[in-house]
């Protein structure tokens, strides 16, 4: 299959295009590309954060079908290519076309000030008490809200781990998520991963479906007082 023949809107979805997305202004470490939108939206809260004395920064943000697809490869060649494998990956990682980054709407976001010369290795000791990022994850909880972004991943049983790095531009992240919910979408990706020749496709085949039912699907509700 071409994936050029698939509408926008899921091209967006899988990430098998970058029209949708602009690189962010300003930062010269490494090219970072997300929605205009987006990118505004965290301008604003970054402007607010530095105020309160946090150094507010991105460390990865949109990321293609491509990307998600060699970590996808690298991760099932090592794995045990069963099903308990295939669960072991999909704790940490995506598979390519379900990915939130592939949207424009995700980030992973850290303290650069507070991290200085360490290694950003995202995990949860550098957002919690004691780690160099529980101060602006502390004043996110507080703030985020006001500027459209929420956590999707909270670590609450769809067996995705908890992500407190990872935040999700409500606005725009809420229409992409609702495409997983039409069965035309499970097939349009379907075919895209036997296009692909995704390595372990045979094996994900046998239930496509649950694996976006748990995944995809079973992420946080927009909390109530998130800006729309
Ligand atoms: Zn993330």
């Amino acid at each position: 299959m071409n994936s050029n023949q698939l509408p926008n809107t899921l091209q967006q979805l899988f990430g098998v295009t970058n029209q949708h997305v602009t690189e962010l202004p300003g930062n010269t470490a490494n090219s970072l590309y997300l929605q205009s939108e987006v990118i505004q939206a965290f301008q604003r809260m970054q402007q607010a954060a530095a105020v309160a004395g946090h150094d507010l920064q991105i460390a990865s943000a949109f990321r293609s079908f491509e990307r998600q697809e060699a970590i996808w490869a690298r991760k099932f060649s090592a794995s045990s290519q069963d099903e308990a494998g295939i669960a072991t990956i999909l704790h940490w990682s995506a598979l390519p076309g379900t990915s939130r980054h592939h949207w424009g709407t995700d980030m992973d976001i850290y303290d650069a000030t507070a991290l200085g010369e360490q290694k950003l290795h995202l995990v949860r000791e550098e957002y919690t008490e004691g780690g160099p990022c529980w101060p602006v994850w502390r004043w996110l909880q507080d703030h985020a809200a006001e500027y459209g972004f929420y956590w999707p991943y909270q670590g609450r049983g769809n067996g995705v781990a908890a992500e407190p790095w990872h935040l999700s531009y409500a606005p725009l992240a809420a229409k992409y998520l609702e495409l997983w919910r039409d069965p035309n979408t499970i097939s349009e990706w379907a075919l895209l991963l036997q296009s692909r020749k995704l390595p372990g496709f045979p094996l994900l085949l046998q239930d496509l479906e649950a694996l976006i039912r748990r995944y995809t699907l079973q992420v946080e509700p927009i909390p109530s007082e998130v800006q729309r």
